[in-house]
């Protein structure tokens, strides 16, 4: 059912919720396009003026993981004041009345995180922005230390000085593996719910885009709330092509 307008939309989904017994939110870049996150994937997103840089490129020189670590530093501020917007809070609701067992996300912004929801509970595919790690003994690093080092060595990234391994942003690039435990953490997740949530993913980027599927399939409830039409649209028990923001806003616990 797509709905055929906000309100008829915000009451359906209170009505799914309500009967359903665990929820599982799955998050896509358009519910921090409100907190001033750049949904990077979009057109005319930060990704057409700078090509991102794939995994194994960054393996092979120097000249780009440094690359990487100016872009990186560049967005510092966008990210450093990005607060959880509404969607975050209402979800953020769900999960603290004991619905929500926890999120799923494609997001790497930390803003589940910052909405209150614990760490263990934000099951992260493409990893997070907010911190670093030695690629070989997946030491973590703060950013405030990479970019000390990076200033006083004149643009130049450090190596672990564990064990000499690159330091990376905890995220997942192009060509770098799925993170196993995530993967099959968001597998259990999805095959233990009854009503899957997708907010602001476009449901294209696999293998992420699978787990509304696999939901379906499951027996689960399939809700879509994004502003695009997405190709689980005819399938979804409920879409909701609105400002997630405005749709999620009714569902924040005060
Ligand atoms: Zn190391």
């Amino acid at each position: 059912m797509i709905a055929p307008d906000l309100e008829t939309g915000v009451a359906r989904l209170r009505d799914l919720i309500e009967r359903a017994t665990v929820v599982l939110p799955f998050t896509g870049a358009g519910i921090s396009t409100e907190c001033g996150i750049p949904d990077f994937c979009s057109p005319g997103g930060l990704w057409t003026k700078n090509r991102p840089i794939p995994f194994d490129e960054f393996l092979a020189s120097q000249e780009m993981r440094d690359e990487a670590w100016r872009r990186r530093f560049a967005m510092e501020e966008q990210f450093a004041q990005a607060k959880p917007g509404r969607g975050h809070r209402a979800l953020a609701s769900l999960y603290r009345s004991g619905k929500a067992p926890a999120i799923v996300t494609q997001n790497i912004d930390n803003l589940h995180q910052a909405s209150g929801i614990a760490p263990e509970h934000v099951i992260e595919l493409h990893g997070n922005n907010s911190y670093a790690l030695c690629l070989d003994c997946a030491a973590r690093y703060e950013l405030a230390w990479v970019k000390e080092r990076f200033s006083s060595a004149g643009g130049r990234v450090p190596e672990c000085p564990d064990c000499n391994g690159y330091i990376k942003t905890a995220t997942v690039s192009f060509g770098q593996a799925m993170p196993e435990r995530a993967m099959r953490r968001a597998e259990e997740l999805t095959l233990d719910c009854d009503l899957f949530l997708a907010v602001g993913s476009s449901l294209v980027v696999w293998p992420a885009a699978g787990f509304p599927l696999m939901a379906k399939r499951n027996g689960a409830r399939l809700v879509i709330i994004n502003r695009e039409t997405t190709e689980f649209d005819a399938i979804a028990d409920l879409v909701v092509s609105d400002d997630i923001g405005t749709v999620l806003s009714p569902f924040i616990a005060h």
